[in-house]
């Protein structure tokens, strides 16, 4: 089995094993009542995340696995520059990648532009898991371009790519999920990672609350950049009060439309 099958088979098992526990999680015990049903936007959710995977195997050439292999046989960006050891190369790659997805998803907030493709993600008018994955698809291939750059500047190892990749596509759906850990665990786990109660605020229709906590994964950033909301001010409402037609925010045609209405 080469690489890149390897690969596949352990982005598609982690993928699988995560989606089918926590959407078990969110059965069993649900953190808030869903204004929709799940059939509804779990279409449109799955579909956006179904189109998108198509969109970038057609239009991005290779894979961030490909480029962090390219710039290991060439000794280009950071690390393969300084010939770093295995072990900072690996950590300094896994970290700095999330830092890049964090500041990435402030861009993506302050440019107009940028903000409306993002606003596919906010419209969902509840959270759970499948928003994890909810994008527009020019915003995937926004970010895998971003991320190809990334790796190709820190010289990153194959090795730090992988798991970046695995951790952060388990990350995105488990700090969207519609639970919350224990009371005693939550704030022990947030210390480090970035939790469904912290991301939830993240969705707030509250402009204020919706610019903070823009982690992905480590809930650092937030903390060190100031952009970190422990929790909602009051009763917290997810959406964007814009939008709240269902036959746009919750269909497939119409989110893939909505960046151009
Ligand atoms: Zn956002
Ligand atoms: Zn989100």
């Amino acid at each position: 089995m080469g690489l890149t099958d390897f690969e596949l088979a352990l982005r598609i098992g982690v993928f699988l094993g995560v989606f089918a526990a926590l959407a078990s999680w969110e059965q069993l015990a649900p953190a808030r009542q869903l204004k929709l049903a799940r059939a509804q936007r779990w279409g449109a959710n799955l579909g956006l995340a179904l189109v998108s995977t198509l969109v970038v195997r057609v239009l991005v050439p290779g894979s961030a696995i490909a480029v962090a292999m390219v710039a290991a046989d060439e000794g280009w960006g950071l690390f393969n520059r300084l010939q770093a050891p295995a072990w900072l190369a690996f950590l300094g790659a896994v970290v700095l990648l999330d830092l890049i997805v964090y500041l990435q998803h402030v861009l993506f907030h302050s440019v107009p532009l940028l903000s409306r493709l993002h606003a596919v993600h906010h419209a969902d008018p509840d959270f759970d898991l499948t928003t994890g994955i909810r994008f527009h698809p020019i915003e995937i291939v926004l970010s895998v371009l971003i991320k190809l750059a990334a790796v190709a500047v820190l010289g990153a190892p194959v090795a730090a790519v992988l798991a970046f990749e695995v951790v952060l596509n388990a990350t995105a759906m488990f700090n969207h999920a519609n639970v919350s850990l224990p009371a005693w665990l939550e704030p022990w786990v947030r210390r480090f990672l970035v939790t469904p109660d912290m991301h939830r605020v993240h969705h707030s229709v509250i402009e204020a609350e919706r610019n903070s906590n823009y982690g992905f994964c480590l809930s650092l950033w937030d903390r060190l950049l100031g952009t970190y909301t422990p929790a909602p001010r009051g009763e917290l409402d997810i959406g964007l009060a814009d939008w709240r037609d269902r036959r746009i925010i919750a269909t497939l045609p119409g989110t893939l439309g909505m960046p151009f209405r």
